[in-house]
């Protein structure tokens, strides 16, 4: 595996693929890999003649009070685990890199990053499209791989591939969780052992309202208010949403239909959590 920190020099190693005809699968992460991230790379490596994989904390999705500086890093870590996999580049550039001092271009997806996560984290959602374009133009691969994990920033991105018709498939990956429930993610480092067992209440809270919606229940108020009712009696839990939406278009869905999105986000001590379940019509 090479790891690579220069533009340049990764799209000249990649030219060579390419001439060969061989098909790349990109793998977009900010780190400090866990089996979620992993998963990520295994599908790939099943599925690409060459795998790339870019760790890069980017600094312009962060909002100014967020977790930048405490973002849990360990690259010589993160790069032994993708060498494990199968990888074969790991990309991860400096922020001069990426950016240089005047960045005046931005991509944006309107309506569907108002809501959600985009309510709390203005400019979190400009600043994932804007480097996962980058991404894609730097690199240019035919499938580009992403987990559930982050329903929105998923469905987000294929909007963005479908409208600036970028020439890539998008590939959804299923959520790993923890034995227990938990959703693997880089940010439980920063919870504390009383947190992680109140943590477990949001998977332990999204798995009985699939129960309840497999058992027929239609109204989405319903299955909202027992997501709440649940989560809150866990007085460590600090809701920020719970929401029914139709996975495709992020609108809201009063009555269930189609394939849906159950997604919630709370606060649990320094960790902000989010979790969901997609729930499709044909299950
Ligand atoms: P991150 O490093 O947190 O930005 O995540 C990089 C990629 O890994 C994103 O596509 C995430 O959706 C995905 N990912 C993070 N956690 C998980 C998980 N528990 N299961 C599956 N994919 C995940």
């Amino acid at each position: 595996m090479k790891v690579i920190s220069k533009i340049n020099e990764l799209r000249e190693n990649l030219k060579v693929h390419r001439m060969k005809d061989e098909n790349i699968g990109l793998v977009p992460t900010m780190g400090y890999f866990h089996e979620g991230h992993l998963s990520l790379m295994r599908k790939a490596r099943e599925e690409c003649d060459v795998v790339v994989v870019s760790l890069y904390v980017n600094p312009i999705q962060f909002g100014p009070k967020e977790d930048l500086k405490d973002y849990p890093r360990d690259l010589k870590r993160d790069a032994k685990l993708a060498e494990k996999e199968g990888v074969d580049y790991l990309f991860a550039p400096v922020d001069k890199e990426m950016y240089h001092d005047k960045l005046l271009t931005y991509v944006e997806v309107e309506k569907m990053t108002e809501v959600l996560c985009g309510r709390s984290r203005p400019g979190h959602f400009k600043g994932v499209i804007t480097v996962v374009a980058k991404l894609f133009n730097i690199i240019q691969p035919d499938k580009a791989y992403f987990g559930q994990k982050d329903a929105q920033q998923l469905v987000v991105i294929k909007k963005m591939v479908e409208d600036l018709n970028f020439d890539i498939e998008i590939v959804a990956c299923p959520t790993v969780r923890e034995k227990d429930g938990l959703a693997m993610s880089s940010r439980n480092t920063y919870l504390r052992s009383e947190e992680r067992n109140a943590a477990l209440r949001l998977s332990e809270a999204l798995a009985e309202a699939e129960r309840l919606v497999r058992e027929g229940e239609r109204a989405s108020d319903k299955i909202k208010q027992v997501l709440y009712e649940n989560i809150s009696s866990e007085s460590l839990v600090d809701i920020e949403y719970i929401e029914v939406y139709d996975n495709n278009t992020l609108e809201s869905l009063p009555e269930i239909k189609g394939d849906m999105l159950i997604a919630l986000a709370a606060r649990v001590g320094k960790a902000r959590l989010i979790d969901n379940v997609v729930i499709n019509k044909e299950d």
